[in-house]
């Protein structure tokens, strides 16, 4: 009997173009950060959030990543940024190749900071590679302290780990040492920022985190 390894194949097609990718992004001095989360999670308000708080220190540039719309990029382009809007048309997740074609949109040259917010979904963005320098997530309150028991590839993928909406805890339920501590069983790597996009609380500890990764 035959048996063809789709899966295998298309992560490893994906693998040799995110490794072009970062080597452009090596070339340039680009430091690349992809953003994964659910739909909801507060993405585009994280990245608003430390385009803000980062802009005058670094030349920053955004991708989004949506199945439809430009809502997103409409939102990141009115703080002066230069954003590329990609619709995966359907596709639950950015590839490599996606944002190769996206980068021929973006100006490399003297950019500090590229942002690639990815589309909102728990499981496969962590499977594909896009060539970047760093991989965090979000996890909302809302959402649950259960996730990452339920979505271990993610966590497991990620250096940095916002919990956001803190803002809401006391609504939530939301056990707080339980969702660290299952999430740094995970990945003991882990950096777990707790943060409120809304109120701006926690803020800075990630963004003074990220500001050292982009100047290393
Ligand atoms: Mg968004
Ligand atoms: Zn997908």
């Amino acid at each position: 009997m035959k048996e063809i390894k789709v899966m295998e194949n298309i992560l490893s097609a994906n693998e040799a173009l995110a490794e072009e990718n970062a080597r452009i992004f090596r070339d340039k001095s680009v430091y690349v950060v992809d953003l994964m989360s659910s739909p909801g999670a507060g993405k585009t308000s994280l990245v608003t959030r430390t385009i803000e708080k980062l802009k005058d220190e670094f030349k920053i540039a955004v991708i989004e990543g949506d199945i439809a719309s430009k809502i997103d990029a409409e939102k990141i382009q009115q703080l002066g940024v230069e954003t590329v809007q990609i619709n995966t048309g359907g596709a639950c997740h950015l590839d490599a190749n996606m944002i190769k074609k996206a980068l021929g949109a973006i100006s490399l040259d003297g950019l500090d900071l590229l942002i690639i917010e990815n589309v909102g979904n728990l499981v496969c963005p962590a499977s594909f590679s896009l060539g970047e320098s760093l991989r965090a997530m979000i996890l909302s309150i809302p959402e649950g302290d259960d996730k990452p028991l339920k979505y271990p590839a993610m966590f497991a993928e990620c250096s940095g780990l916002v919990l956001n909406k803190i803002d809401l805890l006391d609504q939530c339920g939301f056990d707080m040492e339980k969702a660290q501590q299952v999430a740094r069983s995970l990945n003991p790597n882990l950096t777990i920022f707790p943060l409120s996009c809304k109120t701006g609380e926690g803020l800075d500890k990630w963004t003074e985190w990220l500001t050292g990764k982009v100047r290393s």
